[in-house]
């Protein structure tokens, strides 16, 4: 198999053995090389990520991948938007130089049975409410740094909890590749961008508004010196107002180790929601300086 230059906007690698054959051509070439790992439907997120790549890399690699193992049965794993070729051109657009979608069977051939298990980080938030998810992100995030070797890899603090797991795996595995946090982006109204967002309809819209404002609302309170606790109970109004009864977390933890913070925030701190707005489960999250 060659690079498949017939279809999208830029070189697309499908295989493991023709990414890495790019990767050596280019670190024989002196160039320093980006990886930003995606599973797709691209969006402005996205895109910021890429620039992020831009200054500190000269080749940047998105790879493109729908990753199974993150998803439970009864997610949206067959609905999730694929949209290779626009996400191709956007990324060439952006100014990135090749996209990785490689197949399922090529990330997990018959036979595969590895997993990794990282605890920690990985208690509370999304690793509660979403159980089987942190051991797939793990394993497909281990394999494509290891499958592209880039000098860097870039998340988005979209996925706040996601980044402290990937920053922990990869200094536990000694992988070498260094991860760089880019910050989230939000469209005009203020919602978090997200490949999800394509399942809102104008209402569920509206009403995932009411996210970024409860969270911002708590790191207004605790600036005034409430405590965790009160600024996340009164700030629960403004979902309920929105008609958000239910929500998988709504909470207040530390920045760095992700610990829960219930009394007064004297360090760096984020607080972080995840909600089903519609069809979408969305998640955001907010930094909030200590009191
Ligand atoms: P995804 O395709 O949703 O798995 O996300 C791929 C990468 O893009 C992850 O590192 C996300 O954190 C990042 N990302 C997604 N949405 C945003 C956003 N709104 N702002 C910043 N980064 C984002």
């Amino acid at each position: 198999m060659a690079l498949d230059l017939t279809s999208n906007a830029l070189p697309t690698a499908r295989t493991v053995a023709d990414l890495r054959d790019q990767v050596r051509k280019w670190r024989a070439a002196g160039d320093r090389i980006a990886l930003v790992p995606t599973m797709g439907a691209l969006h402005v997120g996205h895109m910021s990520l890429i620039e992020e790549a831009k200054k500190h890399a000269d080749k940047i690699i998105v790879s493109i991948f729908v990753n199974p193992t993150q998803f439970a049965p009864h997610e949206d794993f067959d609905a999730y938007p694929r949209a290779e070729l626009d996400d191709s051109q956007l990324v060439a657009d952006h100014g990135g130089h090749m996209i990785y979608a490689p197949t399922a069977a090529e990330m997990y051939p018959d036979g595969f049975s590895t997993s990794i298990n990282i605890t920690g980080v990985t208690r509370g938030l999304c690793g509660d409410s979403r159980p089987h998810f942190f051991g797939g992100v793990a394993i497909v995030v281990s394999k494509l740094l290891l499958q592209a070797l880039p000098d860097i890899a870039i998340f988005g603090e979209k996925d706040f909890q996601q980044l402290q797991v990937i920053k922990r795996m990869v200094t536990d595995l000694d992988i070498p590749v260094e991860v760089i946090g880019a910050p989230l982006i939000r469209d005009e109204d203020g919602l978090a961008t997200s490949s999800r967002n394509k399942y809102l309809t104008a209402e569920d819209r509206t009403q995932g508004l009411a996210l970024h404002r409860a969270l911002s609302n708590v790191a207004d309170l605790v600036k005034q010196g409430k405590t965790a606790t009160e600024a996340l109970a009164a700030s629960e109004a403004i979902l309920k107002d929105a008609g958000i009864n239910e929500w998988d977390y709504f909470e207040v933890r530390d920045a760095s180790d992700l610990d829960l913070i219930e009394g007064v925030v004297t360090r760096p701190a984020r607080a972080f929601i995840a909600a089903q707005v519609g069809k979408a489960r969305l998640i955001d999250n907010w930094a909030i300086d200590p009191a």
